[in-house]
């Protein structure tokens, strides 16, 4: 029990003062770090003085401010360095989170007094870091037993902490560190679904708040906690919270259509009562300035989270029929002139199909998810589209919903190049392949539709390849085997050869996507059967080489 230099509470209170004066111990890092860590074993070896269980609350304490000091907007200069060595060697080195135990009789005790009464401040913010680092490591181990017994513990003092910061009343989230631990402790009870045992709430409480949790983003009086609210609502919509936590690890589990059904409900709401006109969305940061004064959209990771929640809302609400035609529309209306005022603006200013593209074109994976929410949206309301004007891919065009148009922008943004194509085919970061098999079902039908939305980006002076560069031309294609070739590839080089139309230049592209894909499976050099695929891009070629 005893350390360097004194007993371990004498070093345990030491560095407390040090934190709370933001000053440096007179131990190393690795020192502070390994009576830490004997202090939060301490209870175990409870012995006639009593002092040993005060040893491990106060360790709980001191990891929660260490990390404070390391991590917060302001940390710099030698005590931050200090904090953050501790903190690495007490993370790395020492592996504390698993030293904590599961559910250590102390710790709960010490967990729920907090969470159940402390005010914002640094007790509760320890409690809250040491729940969500303890329920990470065992997600990242799938540990699904331990995971249960923690949620087991747990529900009724999470669930009565998150009722107390983020109340119906929708008042403003309370201090910004506790607010963001909250929400990080949220984010992976959500990621946690599989594991949970029936009746238990933490899974659910992001969904169950969603309301406030709307609210805070834009009532919360510091940006990084609106970001931070936003955030987690995207994933929560996406049904993919924890992914930075955890890796890809596929949908939460738990989440499940009454989840994602009352968070699309409560979007509806807010952006019925003109919920974006509030939120605030700071310049992107750059150095030597900011995007505002280089009169480019503000901060692009906030936008697009938004862009996700409105539009995966939208989809939801029209997938099960609990909208029609017309609150979609208002809704994306909404949506495309709060992301315009931000600073999302295409070039054909009179066109919102380009906002969607513009605004998730540095972020692939996000990007297929916007353009197979919007396209799922067409899909269920081309009828009602269809009955307010003869021609639905118009109406659709108004609604910035035209999925042609959304797909070509996608060829542009990838400057038409199928080989970009191709790694979106096979990477499992992104949903490209779902996406892409349902719009070639559709463009199988709609072969007007997509001609119109080629002339329409031509009249706009939008080109697949922003270099000038027709790659129909510049293509080598001497190594190409005979046997790989599309029907209608001949015909298409010596008519498109000289087109550098929209048109011609996405026809180029599918052709040489569908040869490749049959040259690799010919090869089996393609890690699934993509046979459906290909028969599918061989009737859309043929469709659109057919004059
Ligand atoms: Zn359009």
């Amino acid at each position: 029990m005893a350390s360097a230099g004194g007993s371990l509470m004498d070093v345990l209170c030491e560095v407390y003062e040090c934190s709370v004066n933001a000053t440096r111990p007179s131990r190393t890092p690795a020192e502070v770090a390994r009576a830490i860590v004997s202090g939060v074993r301490a209870h175990e070896t409870a012995g006639p003085h009593g002092n040993e269980t005060d040893a491990s609350c106060l360790a709980l304490t001191l990891i929660g401010r260490m990390v404070a000091r390391a991590t917060a907007p302001a940390a710099h200069g030698r005590v931050a360095g200090f904090y953050r060595d501790a903190v690495e060697v007490l993370l790395q080195d020492l592996d504390v989170v698993s030293q904590m135990g599961v559910v250590s009789p102390a710790w709960h005790q010490t967990c729920q007094r907090a969470l159940l009464s402390s005010p914002a401040g640094p007790e509760l913010d320890s409690v809250l870091w040491s729940l969500t680092r303890v329920l990470q490591k065992l997600l990242q181990d799938n540990r699904q037993e331990p995971v249960r017994m923690l949620l087991m513990a747990f529900d009724t003092s999470v669930s009565a902490s998150t009722s107390r910061f983020l109340p119906a009343d929708r008042s403003p989230l309370g201090a910004p560190d506790t607010s963001c631990l909250l929400l990080d402790l949220l984010e992976l009870l959500t990621a946690s679904g599989s594991a949970a045992p029936a009746g238990t709430r933490g899974p659910k409480l992001t969904y169950i708040h969603a309301a406030a949790l709307i609210a805070a983003v834009s009532r919360a009086p510091h940006y990084f906690v609106s970001k931070r609210a936003a955030l987690l609502l995207k994933r929560a919509a996406l049904r993919k919270a924890g992914e930075d936590w955890l890796g890809a690890s596929g949908e939460n589990a738990a989440s499940d259509a009454s989840d994602i059904g009352v968070l699309a409900a409560a979007v509806s709401d807010a952006l019925a009562a003109g919920w974006l006109t509030s939120v605030r969305v700071e310049s992107a940061r750059f150095f030597g300035g900011t995007s505002a004064a280089r009169g480019g959209p503000g901060d692009s990771v906030m936008l697009r989270a938004l862009g996700l929640l409105v539009i995966k809302s939208v989809q939801h609400r029209v997938v099960s029929a609990a909208a029609g035609a017309a609150e979609a529309g208002g809704h994306l209306g909404s949506l495309w002139r709060f992301l315009r005022q931000k600073g999302v603006r295409p070039t054909d200013t009179d066109h919102d199909c380009g906002v969607l593209p513009l605004l998730f074109s540095e972020q692939d994976d996000d990007m297929m998810e916007a353009a197979k929410a919007a396209l799922v949206i067409f899909l269920h309301l081309r009828d009602d589209w269809r009955q307010d004007d003869s021609a639905p891919v118009r109406a659709s065009c108004v609604a910035g919903c035209n999925p042609h148009c959304h797909f070509l922008f996608l060829l542009g943004a990838v400057s038409a190049d199928h080989r970009i194509l191709l790694d979106f085919l096979i990477s499992t970061e992104t949903c490209f392949l779902d996406y892409l098999v349902r719009y070639l079902r559709y463009l199988r039908t709609d072969r007007r539709g997509f001609a119109a939305s080629c002339r329409r980006l031509d009249a706009g002076g939008r080109s697949l390849a922003p270099s000038g560069g027709c790659r129909l031309v510049d293509y080598d294609d001497s190594d190409e085997e005979a046997s790989g070739d599309s029907p209608g590839s001949e015909r298409l080089r010596s008519n498109a050869g000289a087109s550098d139309d929209t048109l011609g230049r996405a026809l180029g592209c599918l052709v040489r996507l569908r040869r490749m894909l049959a040259r690799l499976q010919n090869k089996n050099l393609f890690p699934y059967k993509a046979d459906s695929l290909l028969k599918l891009l061989t009737q859309v070629i043929q469709l659109l080489n057919a004059d």
